[in-house]
């Protein structure tokens, strides 16, 4: 762990697209039952009823968060209206706001363990954003003045006029109560309610074209990238463009940070509802690329739209090792990829194929980077600096980890895996974290880094 710590004080590494805010309130009774005598336990109910899938006005929050309460289900709603939006600011004071999207936590965590430069880039960039971003020298966004590449701190660079995107996270404890009507509410579960924001601006994953023409030079500054936020694309926009037209845009992108320097790229895959754009973004983005990662339930979604329905329900329904190395065969084969990576709670994989520089032992070393971050995150609640690493290595592995193990070997046996490398490891889990938010993409940028780093040791 501290050689790669040491190789990571060389390296760079640039992100995009996805950055937002997260404003998290800690619910009370209080709160809950001020928001009852506002809007009425009747009307309540009678939303509850109607069950909106989006948030247009206050009463659709109040409704579906009083459900989720009931329930103690974590839920995420979209926001669609600009004046709910404002609503929320005037109504709630948040608890505290940290840093959203996978730029925004791999961009804090990466600058935190030191790395040489970490260019962190999205289409928008409020003050309220640059504000989240830890104060760095070593992490920058690119922006074009008199013709040059710039790379300034977010504070130096910041737009006053740019949106800001925030997704407010509501969360509860189990065994609050309260009334609604004459009926007594106990929550049964912690968890949380999210109000996720959904407005177009945001869905533009792109980079500006002022900046597009400099992506070769800063390809040339980084050893590799990290991409992410392909699950904020629309099918349709208001101006006629569509997610075609955006994925497009996105391919360019791939081609012109690997135009000077054959760098590598990592997708963090995230869950996408619609079958059609999701299918879209495989086909378009992921034979561009040399690595994704995602979790479990990620895989089986992607079988299911490469037309795997049995494979992917199996994963599903089971959970079981063996198919989740089938599937992630299909994967690595389909879409040509040098690697994929895997994340689950008791385990994590990589699957290669044969010809990969690194050793099967070396690979694994790369995925116990990944799941030390992970531990030191969930332990921590944060990584601010490369020593507090040492609070994940005290993580012991898991228990079922030995048990994984052996299925894993077992299933290897029984399937043709002579032209692939395949590792895995147990996880280092924390039992009680102080926070389970950005964990996958911890993994997932502690994974790639690594992996990066020793084939640079290849030379
Ligand atoms: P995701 O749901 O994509 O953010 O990924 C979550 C991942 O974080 C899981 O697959 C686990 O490997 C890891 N993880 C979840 N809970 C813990 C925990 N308590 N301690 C350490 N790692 C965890």
């Amino acid at each position: 762990m501290m050689e790669f710590l040491k190789d990571f004080q060389k390296m760079g590494i640039y992100l995009a697209y996805n950055v937002n805010v997260d404003a998290i309130v800690y619910l009370n009774e209080k709160h809950i039952e001020s928001l009852i005598k506002e809007f009425g336990a009747e009307n309540i109910k009678k939303r509850i009823d109607e069950y909106p899938r989006e948030i247009n006005e206050p009463l659709d929050f109040v409704a579906r968060l009083i459900h989720t309460l009931k329930t103690g289900k974590p839920q995420a709603v979209p926001l669609v209206s600009y004046e709910a939006d404002r609503w929320f600011n005037s109504r709630f004071k948040y608890d505290f706001e940290r840093i959203g999207g996978q730029v925004g936590v791999i961009a804090n965590l990466l600058a935190n363990l030191d790395f040489n430069k970490v260019i962190a880039y999205s289409p928008l960039l409020g003050r309220k954003q640059a504000e989240m971003f830890v104060n760095r020298d070593n992490l920058l966004y690119p922006v074009v003045e008199n013709g040059r590449l710039v790379l300034k701190k977010p504070l130096e660079a910041y737009r006053e006029d740019d949106p800001v995107k925030i997704n407010r996270i509501f969360e509860f404890r189990a065994g609050t109560k309260f009334k609604l009507g004459d009926e007594t509410i106990e929550v049964p579960y912690s968890g949380r309610f999210i109000v996720a924001c959904r407005f177009e601006d945001f869905a533009r994953i792109e980079t500006s074209p002022e900046l597009k023409p400099y992506l070769p030079e800063i390809g040339e500054m980084v050893d590799g990238a990290i991409l992410s936020g392909y699950q904020g694309l629309r099918k349709y926009y208001s101006d006629g463009k569509d997610a075609n037209y955006y994925l497009r845009k996105a391919k360019e992108d791939i081609k012109l940070l690997k135009k000077k320097k054959d760098i590598k790229i990592h997708v963090e895959f995230a869950s996408i509802q619609d079958r059609e754009l999701r299918k879209k973004v495989i086909y378009n983005i992921f034979p561009l690329v040399d690595s994704v990662g995602m979790d479990e339930a990620e895989i089986a979604h992607i079988l299911s739209v490469l037309g795997y329905r049995e494979l992917s329900d199996r994963i599903f329904t089971y959970n079981r090792i063996e198919d989740a190395v089938l599937g992630a065969k299909i994967l690595l084969d389909e879409l040509n990829l040098e690697i994929l990576q895997v994340h689950t709670i008791y385990y994590l994989m990589y699957i290669t194929h044969d010809d990969n520089p690194l050793t099967e032992k070396e690979l694994m070393k790369s995925l116990e980077v990944g799941t030390t971050l992970a531990a030191t995150r969930a332990f921590l609640g944060d990584i601010k600096r490369p020593e507090d690493v040492k609070a994940g290595l005290s993580i012991p592995f898991n228990e079922k980890g030995e048990y994984v193990k052996l299925r894993f070997e077992e299933a290897k046996a029984k399937m043709r895996t002579r032209e692939y490398k395949i590792v895995i490891i147990p996880t280092r889990l924390v039992r009680n974290p102080v926070s389970t938010v950005g964990l996958g993409d911890t993994i997932s940028a502690g994974a790639f880094a690594s992996y990066l780093s020793l084939l640079r040791r290849k030379g």
